[in-house]
Protein backbone atom coordinates (compact mmCIF):
# COMPACT_ATOMS: atom_id res chain seq x y z
CA UNK A 1 0.00 0.00 0.00
CA UNK A 2 1.71 3.45 -0.94
CA UNK A 3 -0.35 5.60 0.47
CA UNK A 4 -3.21 5.08 3.59
CA UNK A 5 -6.84 3.97 2.44
CA UNK A 6 -9.49 6.23 3.81
CA UNK A 7 -9.67 4.96 7.11
CA UNK A 8 -13.73 5.61 8.64
CA UNK A 9 -15.87 5.18 11.62
CA UNK A 10 -19.29 5.06 10.62
CA UNK A 11 -22.18 4.84 13.17
CA UNK A 12 -25.17 3.42 11.88
CA UNK A 13 -27.92 4.40 14.50
CA UNK A 14 -30.51 2.61 12.64
CA UNK A 15 -34.29 3.30 13.94
CA UNK A 16 -33.03 4.73 17.55
CA UNK A 17 -32.99 7.49 19.24
CA UNK A 18 -35.27 10.78 19.10
CA UNK A 19 -34.56 14.08 17.67
CA UNK A 20 -33.18 15.24 21.08
CA UNK A 21 -31.25 12.34 22.40
CA UNK A 22 -29.44 12.26 18.67
CA UNK A 23 -28.90 15.65 18.75
CA UNK A 24 -26.88 15.04 22.71
CA UNK A 25 -25.34 11.75 21.61
CA UNK A 26 -23.66 13.96 18.46
CA UNK A 27 -22.56 17.23 20.93
CA UNK A 28 -21.19 14.50 23.21
CA UNK A 29 -19.32 12.74 20.52
CA UNK A 30 -18.01 16.29 18.71
CA UNK A 31 -17.24 17.55 22.17
CA UNK A 32 -14.33 15.17 22.71
CA UNK A 33 -12.82 17.09 20.21
CA UNK A 34 -10.84 14.07 18.03
CA UNK A 35 -8.51 15.79 15.60
CA UNK A 36 -8.73 13.67 12.68
CA UNK A 37 -5.57 12.74 10.42
CA UNK A 38 -6.61 13.59 6.67
CA UNK A 39 -6.87 9.75 5.89
CA UNK A 40 -9.62 9.22 8.78
CA UNK A 41 -13.19 10.13 8.54
CA UNK A 42 -16.02 9.70 10.63
CA UNK A 43 -19.58 9.39 8.93
CA UNK A 44 -23.20 9.46 10.71
CA UNK A 45 -25.80 7.50 9.07
CA UNK A 46 -28.75 8.81 10.85
CA UNK A 47 -32.70 8.40 10.79
CA UNK A 48 -33.46 10.52 7.73
CA UNK A 49 -35.88 13.45 9.81
CA UNK A 50 -32.22 14.25 11.86
CA UNK A 51 -29.74 14.50 8.44
CA UNK A 52 -30.23 18.82 8.42
CA UNK A 53 -29.78 19.22 12.39
CA UNK A 54 -26.46 16.22 12.13
CA UNK A 55 -25.07 18.04 9.09
CA UNK A 56 -25.05 21.28 10.79
CA UNK A 57 -23.85 19.38 13.99
CA UNK A 58 -20.87 18.41 11.88
CA UNK A 59 -19.97 21.06 9.18
CA UNK A 60 -17.36 22.74 11.01
CA UNK A 61 -15.55 19.36 12.05
CA UNK A 62 -12.86 18.43 9.84
CA UNK A 63 -13.75 14.55 8.23
CA UNK A 64 -16.99 14.37 9.83
CA UNK A 65 -19.77 13.90 7.87
CA UNK A 66 -23.41 12.73 7.89
CA UNK A 67 -25.04 9.63 5.84
CA UNK A 68 -28.79 8.48 5.04
CA UNK A 69 -28.72 4.77 5.74
CA UNK A 70 -31.06 4.28 3.12
CA UNK A 71 -32.23 5.56 -0.16
CA UNK A 72 -35.04 4.52 -3.45
CA UNK A 73 -33.98 2.52 -6.22
CA UNK A 74 -35.97 4.78 -8.24
CA UNK A 75 -34.85 8.34 -9.63
CA UNK A 76 -38.26 9.69 -8.66
CA UNK A 77 -42.25 9.86 -8.99
CA UNK A 78 -44.91 8.04 -7.23
CA UNK A 79 -43.59 6.05 -4.80
CA UNK A 80 -45.26 7.41 -1.46
CA UNK A 81 -43.12 7.50 1.32
CA UNK A 82 -39.46 6.79 -0.24
CA UNK A 83 -36.46 9.24 -0.28
CA UNK A 84 -34.87 9.51 -3.45
CA UNK A 85 -30.77 9.98 -3.74
CA UNK A 86 -31.36 13.29 -5.62
CA UNK A 87 -33.30 14.58 -2.42
CA UNK A 88 -30.38 13.39 -0.19
CA UNK A 89 -27.73 15.14 -2.82
CA UNK A 90 -29.90 18.45 -2.94
CA UNK A 91 -29.98 18.90 1.30
CA UNK A 92 -25.89 18.58 1.14
CA UNK A 93 -25.70 14.50 2.47
CA UNK A 94 -22.06 13.35 0.62
CA UNK A 95 -22.81 9.61 2.12
CA UNK A 96 -25.80 6.78 1.86
CA UNK A 97 -25.74 3.19 3.14
CA UNK A 98 -27.01 0.79 0.79
CA UNK A 99 -27.25 -2.93 0.72
CA UNK A 100 -27.50 -3.17 4.73
CA UNK A 101 -28.41 -6.95 5.71
CA UNK A 102 -31.70 -6.03 7.52
CA UNK A 103 -32.76 -3.65 4.13
CA UNK A 104 -31.77 -7.17 2.22
CA UNK A 105 -33.43 -9.09 4.91
CA UNK A 106 -36.86 -7.21 5.99
CA UNK A 107 -36.97 -5.44 3.02
CA UNK A 108 -36.35 -7.84 0.06
CA UNK A 109 -33.78 -5.61 -1.48
CA UNK A 110 -31.70 -7.69 -4.23
CA UNK A 111 -28.84 -7.59 -5.84
CA UNK A 112 -30.19 -5.77 -9.06
CA UNK A 113 -32.16 -3.12 -6.94
CA UNK A 114 -29.06 -2.34 -5.03
CA UNK A 115 -26.94 -2.07 -8.00
CA UNK A 116 -29.91 0.49 -9.30
CA UNK A 117 -29.56 2.53 -5.94
CA UNK A 118 -25.38 2.17 -6.34
CA UNK A 119 -26.22 3.93 -9.44
CA UNK A 120 -28.34 6.61 -8.46
CA UNK A 121 -26.28 7.91 -5.88
CA UNK A 122 -23.17 8.21 -8.39
CA UNK A 123 -25.21 10.04 -10.33
CA UNK A 124 -26.03 12.07 -7.65
CA UNK A 125 -22.75 12.80 -5.79
CA UNK A 126 -23.67 10.43 -2.99
CA UNK A 127 -21.37 8.17 -2.02
CA UNK A 128 -22.50 4.61 -1.64
CA UNK A 129 -21.52 2.73 1.73
CA UNK A 130 -22.16 -0.73 -0.21
CA UNK A 131 -23.03 -3.43 2.35
CA UNK A 132 -22.06 -7.50 1.49
CA UNK A 133 -21.76 -10.55 4.15
CA UNK A 134 -23.19 -13.91 4.14
CA UNK A 135 -25.84 -15.23 7.11
CA UNK A 136 -24.72 -17.79 9.05
CA UNK A 137 -25.66 -21.10 7.22
CA UNK A 138 -23.37 -19.77 4.61
CA UNK A 139 -20.30 -19.22 6.76
CA UNK A 140 -20.95 -22.73 8.47
CA UNK A 141 -21.15 -23.99 4.53
CA UNK A 142 -17.59 -21.99 3.75
CA UNK A 143 -19.29 -21.06 0.87
CA UNK A 144 -18.70 -17.56 2.38
CA UNK A 145 -16.18 -16.37 -0.60
CA UNK A 146 -18.09 -17.17 -3.35
CA UNK A 147 -21.45 -15.42 -1.60
CA UNK A 148 -19.87 -11.90 -1.06
CA UNK A 149 -17.78 -12.29 -4.40
CA UNK A 150 -21.52 -12.73 -6.15
CA UNK A 151 -22.95 -9.81 -4.32
CA UNK A 152 -19.93 -7.36 -5.73
CA UNK A 153 -20.16 -9.12 -9.02
CA UNK A 154 -23.95 -8.14 -9.11
CA UNK A 155 -24.43 -4.66 -7.73
CA UNK A 156 -20.48 -3.03 -8.52
CA UNK A 157 -18.82 -4.74 -11.62
CA UNK A 158 -21.02 -2.73 -13.72
CA UNK A 159 -19.02 0.66 -12.63
CA UNK A 160 -15.92 1.77 -14.19
CA UNK A 161 -12.55 1.88 -11.93
CA UNK A 162 -13.02 5.37 -11.51
CA UNK A 163 -16.68 5.02 -10.08
CA UNK A 164 -16.09 1.66 -7.84
CA UNK A 165 -12.80 4.30 -6.24
CA UNK A 166 -15.87 6.62 -5.22
CA UNK A 167 -17.49 3.50 -3.20
CA UNK A 168 -16.96 2.25 0.21
CA UNK A 169 -17.53 -1.62 1.14
CA UNK A 170 -18.61 -2.65 4.48
CA UNK A 171 -18.42 -6.33 4.91
CA UNK A 172 -20.21 -7.64 7.92
CA UNK A 173 -21.42 -10.89 8.16
CA UNK A 174 -24.65 -11.21 9.40
CA UNK A 175 -24.31 -13.68 12.30
CA UNK A 176 -22.09 -10.62 14.00
CA UNK A 177 -24.76 -8.14 13.43
CA UNK A 178 -26.15 -6.96 16.65
CA UNK A 179 -25.65 -11.06 18.42
CA UNK A 180 -22.38 -9.89 20.44
CA UNK A 181 -20.83 -12.18 18.16
CA UNK A 182 -17.31 -10.57 16.27
CA UNK A 183 -15.67 -12.05 13.42
CA UNK A 184 -12.17 -13.33 14.90
CA UNK A 185 -9.32 -11.04 13.72
CA UNK A 186 -8.19 -13.34 11.41
CA UNK A 187 -11.41 -14.10 10.19
CA UNK A 188 -12.19 -10.63 9.41
CA UNK A 189 -8.92 -10.13 7.47
CA UNK A 190 -8.87 -13.26 5.40
CA UNK A 191 -12.15 -12.16 4.08
CA UNK A 192 -11.20 -8.17 3.30
CA UNK A 193 -8.13 -9.81 1.41
CA UNK A 194 -10.00 -12.01 -0.36
CA UNK A 195 -12.91 -8.96 -1.09
CA UNK A 196 -9.75 -6.75 -2.16
CA UNK A 197 -8.87 -9.61 -4.33
CA UNK A 198 -11.90 -9.94 -6.31
CA UNK A 199 -12.28 -6.29 -6.93
CA UNK A 200 -8.10 -6.60 -8.41
CA UNK A 201 -9.49 -9.24 -10.64
CA UNK A 202 -12.04 -6.80 -12.06
CA UNK A 203 -10.02 -3.34 -11.83
CA UNK A 204 -6.56 -4.65 -11.30
CA UNK A 205 -4.70 -4.01 -7.94
CA UNK A 206 -3.91 -0.18 -7.93
CA UNK A 207 -7.65 0.36 -7.91
CA UNK A 208 -8.59 -2.14 -5.44
CA UNK A 209 -5.91 -0.67 -2.97
CA UNK A 210 -8.02 2.52 -3.40
CA UNK A 211 -11.41 1.01 -1.81
CA UNK A 212 -11.53 1.14 1.64
CA UNK A 213 -13.29 -1.98 3.16
CA UNK A 214 -14.72 -1.46 6.47
CA UNK A 215 -16.01 -4.38 9.06
CA UNK A 216 -19.01 -4.49 10.86
CA UNK A 217 -20.55 -6.76 12.89
CA UNK A 218 -20.59 -6.19 16.93
CA UNK A 219 -17.73 -4.34 16.77
CA UNK A 220 -16.94 -2.25 20.31
CA UNK A 221 -14.72 0.10 22.36
CA UNK A 222 -12.49 -3.14 23.55
CA UNK A 223 -12.26 -4.75 20.15
CA UNK A 224 -12.02 -2.29 17.76
CA UNK A 225 -8.50 -1.47 17.70
CA UNK A 226 -7.11 -5.60 17.33
CA UNK A 227 -9.93 -5.47 14.43
CA UNK A 228 -9.24 -2.18 12.90
CA UNK A 229 -5.55 -3.16 13.20
CA UNK A 230 -6.28 -5.68 10.07
CA UNK A 231 -4.05 -4.93 6.86
CA UNK A 232 -6.92 -5.00 4.72
CA UNK A 233 -9.83 -3.76 7.33
CA UNK A 234 -10.54 0.26 7.04
CA UNK A 235 -12.55 1.21 10.04
CA UNK A 236 -15.84 -0.43 10.83
CA UNK A 237 -19.45 0.47 10.42
CA UNK A 238 -20.91 0.23 13.81
CA UNK A 239 -24.48 -0.47 15.37
CA UNK A 240 -25.25 -0.74 19.05
CA UNK A 241 -21.81 0.44 19.89
CA UNK A 242 -22.40 3.85 18.06
CA UNK A 243 -25.17 4.98 20.23
CA UNK A 244 -23.21 5.52 23.01
CA UNK A 245 -20.68 8.80 23.07
CA UNK A 246 -17.78 7.12 25.31
CA UNK A 247 -17.81 3.92 23.28
CA UNK A 248 -17.87 5.23 19.88
CA UNK A 249 -15.11 7.74 20.86
CA UNK A 250 -12.86 5.05 21.70
CA UNK A 251 -13.88 3.65 18.57
CA UNK A 252 -12.62 7.14 16.74
CA UNK A 253 -9.56 6.55 18.47
CA UNK A 254 -9.03 3.11 17.49
CA UNK A 255 -8.35 3.75 13.73
CA UNK A 256 -5.40 3.51 12.31
CA UNK A 257 -3.24 6.40 12.60
C1 LIG B 1 -24.67 -2.60 11.76
O1 LIG B 1 -25.77 -2.16 12.04
O2 LIG B 1 -24.23 -2.41 10.64
C2 LIG B 1 -23.92 -3.31 12.79
C3 LIG B 1 -22.75 -3.80 12.46
O3 LIG B 1 -24.48 -3.43 14.03
P1 LIG B 1 -23.75 -3.89 15.39
O4 LIG B 1 -22.48 -3.08 15.48
O5 LIG B 1 -24.71 -3.57 16.48
O6 LIG B 1 -23.46 -5.35 15.27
Amino acid sequence: MQTMRKQIAAANWKMNLTYQQGEKLLDDILGESIKLFAHQQVIFAVPFPYLLMSRSEVADEYNYFVSAQNCYHKKSGAFTGEISAEMLHSIGVPYCVIGHSERREYFNETNAMLADKVNLCLENSVTPIFCCGEPLSIREAGTQNEYVATQLKESLFHLSAKDLKDIIIAYEPIWAIGTGKTATTEQAQEIHAYLRSVLAGQYGQHTADEVSILYGGSVKASNAAEIFACPDVDGGLVGGASLVAADFTEIIRSLKA
